[in-house]
């Protein structure tokens, strides 16, 4: 009979499995009840246009503050909630409040909202994305959706007419971490996304490899003539930020310009975020 329980045939195996098997189930068990208590927060971090330094948006970032263990990072329970059947009804509470938020602030900020791909193959999201607006009042251009590429190529018939249906309502979606994927040029042809946000590992190595040069330069261009904007993710130096600005990069978002942070940080902050000198027309020699 004890055969028959998962966690005890890992135990038999692997101690070491098995202890991160309960923790996980116990974890899952506490996030149950963490989306009913108070323990859940949205962060917001700044998205600029690079060429001028308004602020155009923010992102919202969810963090969990465990009773008993702190701050979990979303890279941990995220997971942990898709793989329970939580990520659903998280997914839902991180929407509303965000709309909410938003609704409050000046009419011109859009905000950011990440969606697990589990969330993506509900059919019913257009109509609960549609439902949160009506609820909150914040008009839907002032939304904008997340999705990352392995989001939609499990059902990619379903996934481009659940994306249409969005779209529809007037919310704009931007492909997030892009590059990182196996198939992002095919994405891109088949998916109408309004905003690819370049993944940060590419900011990351603008500056010291060419190779990460000369492809942030093609995706640029090719983003140009499919007509949509790029926002670099992760930019933390401002050697990066000029870079990108030389290179036409719309829009960005990274600790330099301003780190994810509570809800306040929305009306602290003014129209334009400067940083490294006055934002204007590249003056340094036109890149090689
Ligand atoms: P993401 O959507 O790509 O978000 C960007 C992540 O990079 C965030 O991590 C952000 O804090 C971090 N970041 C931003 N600028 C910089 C920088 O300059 N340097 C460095 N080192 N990091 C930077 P975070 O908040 O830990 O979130 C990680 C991932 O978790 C997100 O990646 C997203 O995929 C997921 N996530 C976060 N909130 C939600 C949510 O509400 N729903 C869903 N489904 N996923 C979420
Ligand atoms: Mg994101
Ligand atoms: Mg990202
Ligand atoms: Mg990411």
């Amino acid at each position: 009979k004890a055969k028959a329980d998962p966690l005890t045939n890992i135990c038999f195996y692997d101690p070491a499995l098995g202890e991160a098997v309960r923790e996980s189930r116990a974890l899952a068990s506490d996030l149950r009840q963490a989306i009913e208590s108070d323990q859940l927060t949205l962060h917001y971090q700044v998205q600029t246009s690079i060429g001028s330094g308004e602020i155009r948006g923010y992102e919202a970032l969810l963090r969990w503050t465990h009773p008993e263990r702190g701050n979990i990072p979303p890279s941990r329970f995220i997971p942990l909630a898709e793989a329970n059947g939580l990520i659903l009804q998280l997914g839902d509470w991180v929407l509303r409040r965000a709309c909410l938020d938003a609704a409050a602030w000046p009419s011109h900020l859009k905000v950011a909202v990440n969606l697990s791909a589990i969330q993506l193959t509900h059919i019913a999201l257009p109509q609960q994305i549609h439902q949160v607006l009506i609820e909150t009042g914040l008009p839907p251009a002032r939304l904008e959706i997340e999705l990352t590429e392995t989001a939609l190529i499990k059902d990619k018939a379903q996934s481009l007419h659940i994306m249409r249906q969005i779209k529809a309502l007037g919310v704009s979606i931007a492909l997030d971490d892009f590059g990182t994927g196996y198939s992002s040029l095919d994405t891109l042809r088949t998916f109408p996304f309004d905003k690819i946000k370049l993944d940060k590992s590419f900011t990351d190595e603008l500056k010291t490899d060419p190779r990460s040069l000369a492809v942030v330069r093609a995706v640029l261009t090719l983003a140009r003539s499919l007509g949509i904007p790029v926002l670099a993710e992760g930019i933390e130096t401002v050697e990066q930020l000029e870079l990108l600005r030389i290179e036409h990069c719309d829009e960005g978002q990274g600790y330099l310009l301003g780190r994810p942070a509570p809800k306040d940080v929305v009306s602290q902050l003014g129209q334009r975020i400067e940083v490294g000198g006055a934002p204007q027309p590249a003056q340094a020699p036109a890149p090689a």
